[in-house]
């Protein structure tokens, strides 16, 4: 028998020798689907002979494909001169069109072969153009939710026309509009964008016979994995690449089906036998992957869903041992306890494995963050897939980079950073001569900034923005305290020029005669700031914008953005109140805010707002959260949780003690590279990005609801499902050990007291039997009762439920109480540490 076919059992041996037709290959997780395609490609090259560039094999991600191009080559030993061509969908698109695409051309009228591909930022520019075009204010369609719409269309293959015709509303009509002028605009720029690459070659290979059969010819067998996710435009390149011989083999699992968001179907598994009546279908049914435990947990969870075909999956991995199951007390501890086993791990397996490598999956990118100083502070290297470290994240920079101006206006790094961003109207040119201007006379851009404003040198509009920016750091910076103010108050005001600073003295002093003032009457003239500060902090809501900031928004209104920044619904509690009102417009606006916020933040005068109040504070009123919602992608939603994420470290720090100085040091060091390596035997990544691969040890963190199944999910019959393939995916990429853990108290959005969580509905899908508690510490946050529940409806209505195994309240098994000795005597939220974890605190 051919070496290739050694050590394979039967199905996989059928697999890997039915070259000939199509073979749909459907099987569950670590049945060795994988690794039947590299044999194939192997045995069709070795044992028929098969030119090795006849063969295209094609996977999801650049990672995979690296990894197929190494497996392939260990087997056919590296000295091949030809080799098979593995491709991303993508990557093999832009090599045909780069070859080809003139053969769309109908006379003089076409793409050429030099072709653009346009990212992000060269579609934005497009969609602006069009909105401009079509007169469409891009405050009531932002340019990138213009664009996801626009992608999704293309992603089910829906053109402009088709798009229209199934608009149900004005906005849908609007963006097909949009999604026409679009496509022309890069028709004429000779340019295509990410999605464009397939729909163009589908079109190419369609419309020009001699193409099609070009490539059929030249690539007479094709493979693909994870088939599972495949999309419309997918699908029909795999058709026409199959061509009349259609040696085509697809592997896959519709039980890790987990793209649909972006346009992956399953249908296409099953049209695939339809589109190809001759289909050869096997089924593996051996896992060689995961132990006995692993494969019955996460069977059982699986097999929860209704829409599936359903199979069965063995090991001869007998037993193996429990899952693990770790109920911490809030995420700080769940991060340490992982850290704690992590290197236990690397210690014990360092000695008898060669490759100690563990994995941490979780469901959202920002719970990274947590995982992230829990290593560091064990001195664990680390390496991510798929992404960058938290502090590293564009978005986490930006309102750090806001922060660090707020601690030193003068920071002129830090101010060109975010100047402009989000979008808010300061263009390149208003920057370049702001910085001329500070280099050459010495000063910050950020004085560059006040003279411009104070001596009108830049054009109006520029000038609007630029003090709306500038209204929003100084706003920034009062919250933080008389400190903070005073040290503006000098910052603003050299010797030489006092003006603006008695022109804030005199309105704020408006404000606070303003009926307001009285029971601040006791403040020295000098504090007027501190008192006018004071005045908006006892009444615990706003004055609403400036009349100068509604101003600049109004007269903005037509400019792209502009009116970030400067947003006149935004709440701050703190900010001083400089501007004169009329008292009908600041008690009619008292009352609206007042309605609005049920909790207003009623503080103590003279208190300085709190670090994680300074960061919701900046993600509010810069417009940077407003802007990513508006997009509303995936990736925005993902932004966005890395922002509250962030507020939540500032309220960790706060609980530490640390200054706003102390807070940015700490997050400089913990994304310094020292934790970060490639090599590092600790992986972490989201759970989509673990698809494919195995570790020996695996922790799925954070298993609760509203996080994993995600909250967007939660009402969603659909969406459950594949948040349980989701599931499934991420523990059958364990090989030997499994801890699934969870907190059962989670800050949300930087909020002081942590939420109660209840267990992820997966977790009570396990057999208990299968489930081994690693214990959970007594510990219990002092709450009252009212606090209970409050995010996730309520459900636990009284402050010490009974919980069963996974802490949910109401079950008989397990069935555990917490009680007042429990709690800390000292009446701190309780920080015990799980057993075996080393005093780090
Ligand atoms: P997934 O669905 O997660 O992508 P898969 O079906 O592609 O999994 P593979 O990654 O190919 O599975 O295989 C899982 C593990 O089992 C790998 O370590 C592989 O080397 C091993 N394996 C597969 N088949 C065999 C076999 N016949 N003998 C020994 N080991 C095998
Ligand atoms: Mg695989």
């Amino acid at each position: 028998m051919s070496r290739l076919l050694e050590n394979m059992n039967p199905q996989q041996q059928e697999g890997i020798r039915s070259v000939d037709g199509p073979v749909l290959l459907l099987a569950g997780a670590g049945s060795g689907k994988t690794r039947v395609i590299t044999h194939r490609i192997a045995y069709l090259i070795q044992e028929r002979g098969v030119p090795a560039d006849a063969i295209l094999a094609v996977t999801f991600t650049n990672k995979a494909a690296k990894e197929m191009a190494e497996r392939v080559d260990k087997i056919l030993g590296h000295g091949s001169l030809t080799k098979p061509m593995l491709a991303t969908f993508h990557s093999f698109c832009v090599r045909v069109l780069r070859r080809d695409i003139e053969a769309l051309r109908v006379g003089a009228v076409g793409l050429t072969k030099t072709f653009a591909i346009y990212d992000e930022t060269d579609q934005q520019a497009v969609v602006k153009q069009a909105l401009k075009r079509l007169a469409i204010d891009d405050k009531s369609l932002k340019p990138r939710v213009a664009l996801g719409r626009i992608s999704w269309a293309k992603n089910h293959m829906i053109d402009p026309q088709e798009y229209f015709l199934a608009s149900t509303n004005p906005m849908e009509e609007k963006i097909a509009h949009i999604f026409e002028i679009y496509k022309k605009e890069l028709f004429k720029a000779n340019a295509l964008d990410f999605d464009d690459l397939l729909l163009e070659t589908v079109r190419l290979l369609k419309s020009s016979g001699e193409t099609r059969e070009r490539y059929n010819r030249r690539y007479k067998y094709l493979l693909i994995d994870e088939y599972q996710d495949t999309n419309r435009p997918q699908y029909e390149l795999m058709k026409l690449l199959a061509g009349p011989d259609a040696n085509v083999c697809v592997v896959g699992d519709e039980d890790q089906s987990i793209y649909s968001w972006r346009g992956a179907d399953i249908k296409n598994i099953l049209e695939f036998e339809k589109d190809f009546p001759e289909t050869k279908t096997i089924r593996l049914e051996q896992n060689y992957r995961s132990t006995q435990v692993i494969l019955e947990g996460a069977g059982a969870v699986v097999a929860q869903n209704t829409q599936r075909k359903g199979k069965n999956l063995f090991t001869t991995r007998e037993g193996g041992s429990l899952i693990g199951y770790y109920e911490a007390p809030d995420g700080e501890n769940e991060a340490l306890f992982i850290a704690d086993r992590v290197q236990r791990y690397l210690r014990e397996a360092g000695g008898q494995v060669d490759l100690p490598r563990c994995a941490v999956l979780y469901r959202t990118n920002s719970q990274s963050r947590l995982v992230e100083e829990a290593l560091r502070r064990y001195q664990i290297q680390y390496h991510m897939v798929g992404g960058f470290s938290f502090y590293d994240r564009a978005e986490v920079k930006d309102i750090l980079s806001y922060m660090k101006l707020v601690q030193n206006v003068h920071d002129s790094v830090a101010l060109a950073r975010v100047v402009n961003s989000p979008p808010r109207g300061i263009g390149k040119t208003t920057m370049e001569t702001l910085e001329r201007m500070a280099l050459s006379s010495g000063m910050s851009t950020w004085d560059a900034i006040g003279h411009t404003i104070e001596d009108k040198l830049l054009p109006a509009r520029a000038l609007q923005s630029l003090s709306g920016f500038r209204r929003l750091i100084e706003d920034a910076r009062a919250m933080l305290g008389p400190d903070f103010a005073e040290k503006l108050a000098s910052d603003l005001a050299p010797a030489n020029d006092a003006s603006l600073l008695s022109e804030t003295v005199e309105d704020a002093e408006a404000d606070v005669s303003f009926g307001f003032g009285e029971e601040n009457s006791g403040f020295e003239p000098e504090d007027t700031r501190a008192n006018s500060f004071d005045t908006s902090f006892n009444f615990g809501f706003d004055f609403g914008p400036s009349e100068e900031i509604s101003t600049i928004a109004a007269e903005n209104s037509s400019d792209s953005n502009a009116a970030h920044g400067i947003d006149s619904a935004s709440f701050n509690p703190f900010a001083p109140v400089v501007l004169k009102r009329s008292a009908s417009t600041t008690v009619e606006r008292a009352a609206e805010i007042k309605m609005a916020d049920e909790k207003p933040a009623f503080r103590k005068p003279g208190d300085a707002a709190t670090l994680p109040e300074l960061i919701k504070f900046l993600n509010d009123r810069s417009g940077y959260i407003r802007a990513l919602e508006e997009e509303a992608t995936p990736e925005s939603f993902s932004r966005i949780e890395n922002l509250k994420e962030l507020a939540n470290a500032a309220q960790d720090a706060q609980e530490r003690g640390e200054t706003l100085h102390e807070f940015l040091d700490h997050a400089a060091l913990v994304s310094d590279a020292d934790s970060y390596s490639e090599e590092a035997r600790v992986t972490l990544m989201t759970l989509h990005a673990a698809k494919g691969l195995e570790f020996p040890l695996v922790f799925l963190t954070g298993m609760e609801e509203g996080l994993f199944p995600h909250s967007r999910t939660l009402t969603d019959p659909t969406g459950l499902e594949e948040e349980r393939r989701l599931c499934y995916v991420g523990m059958t990429r364990a090989m030997d050990t499994l801890i699934m853990t969870r907190a059962r108290y989670r800050r949300r959005y930087g909020s002081d007291m942590p939420e109660a969580s209840i267990a992820s509905r997966f977790l009570e899908e396990i057999p208990s039997k299968l489930v081994e508690d690693l214990g959970s510490p007594p510990a219990r946050p002092q709450f009252s009762g009212s606090d209970y529940g409050s995010a996730y409806g309520g459900a636990y209505a009284t402050p010490y439920p009974k919980a069963n195994k996974f802490g949910r309240p109401n079950g008989e098994e397990n069935e555990r109480h917490y009680s007042y000795e429990d709690e800390d005597q000292s009446g701190e939220r309780a920080r015990t540490q799980a057993s075996g974890l080393p005093g780090v605190n």
